[in-house]
């Protein structure tokens, strides 16, 4: 089995409940959605190669030529694991929920903790690489972001990932023109899976004309999301502030 695979490099998680923590990135082609706040190019059969860090944190890369097959990309993670301890290895995108059988193949051979970074709408999906993996980044998706409603879906695949006991949380996008409504639905999905899960609020990253949200703003959904639910953070994205990859 082969993909395209954008990238593999070594950097620090800069969103969520491992924020800080050295991860190994593994971002893969192509989405479902269209958020109008996407940050990476990720559609499908875009990139002819693969830009692979040349050592953990070099920050130069080489480029090997697409699709790699499961062997020769678990061969890269494995010796960048080798080169250096990392917390996890995090698959991203995109979508990677995309590549499950791909996934299959691959994660069975990578020596370390698997984190799946997801938009959480494919739970048909996940439950294809369930087993495979550790942890899960599962993010909230607002209708007025992505034009479609994805709750049942979302409740679902948060639903999958509470019955067998993997270590999940939620995160959701704070845009400047929140439409609370939507908000306040989201904070009701997970409060009725799992209280206990925690909710990640992630102000949005103002860049390509995208309107910050104001910090009082960010306080008062924090408040309003923590009356159903135990655990509500706000962390942006910090790699950004870092200029970490
Ligand atoms: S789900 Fe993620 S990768 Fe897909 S379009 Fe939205 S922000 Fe981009």
């Amino acid at each position: 089995m082969q993909t395209n695979i954008i990238e593999i490099f070594s950097s620090v998680q800069g969103e969520g409940r491992y924020v800080g923590c050295r991860q190994l990135f593994v971002r893969f082609e192509g989405c479902n959605l269209h958020c109008g706040y996407c940050d990476t190019e990720n559609e499908a059969g875009a990139h002819l190669m693969c830009n692979v860090e040349i050592a953990p944190g070099a920050r130069r890369f080489r480029e090997i030529i697409n699709p790699l097959d499961a062997n020769e990309a678990a061969a890269y993670i494995n010796q960048f694991l080798l080169e250096l301890p990392h917390q996890a290895v995090s698959l991203t995108g995109g979508e990677p929920l995309l590549q499950t059988r791909f996934l299959q193949e691959l994660l069975p051979m990578v020596q370390g903790k698997i984190m799946l970074e997801t938009n959480g709408t494919l739970p048909e999906r996940l439950a294809e690489v369930l087993p495979l993996v550790d942890i899960i980044s599962m993010d909230i998706k607002l209708p007025q972001n992505t034009g479609v409603d994805m709750w049942s879906k979302h409740k679902e695949f948060l639903q999958l990932a509470v019955d067998n006991h993997k270590d999940v949380y939620a995160k959701l996008v704070l845009p400047g023109d929140l439409v609370e409504e939507d908000f306040q639905k989201a904070v009701e999905v997970i409060a009725s899976v799992d209280d206990n899960t925690l909710l990640i609020l992630q102000p949005v990253t103002p860049m390509n004309g995208v309107p910050p949200i104001e910090p009082g703003r960010v306080l008062e959904l924090q408040q309003m999301a923590l009356e159903r639910l135990k655990d509500v953070r706000v962390i942006p994205q910090t790699h950004r502030m870092m200029d970490q990859l």
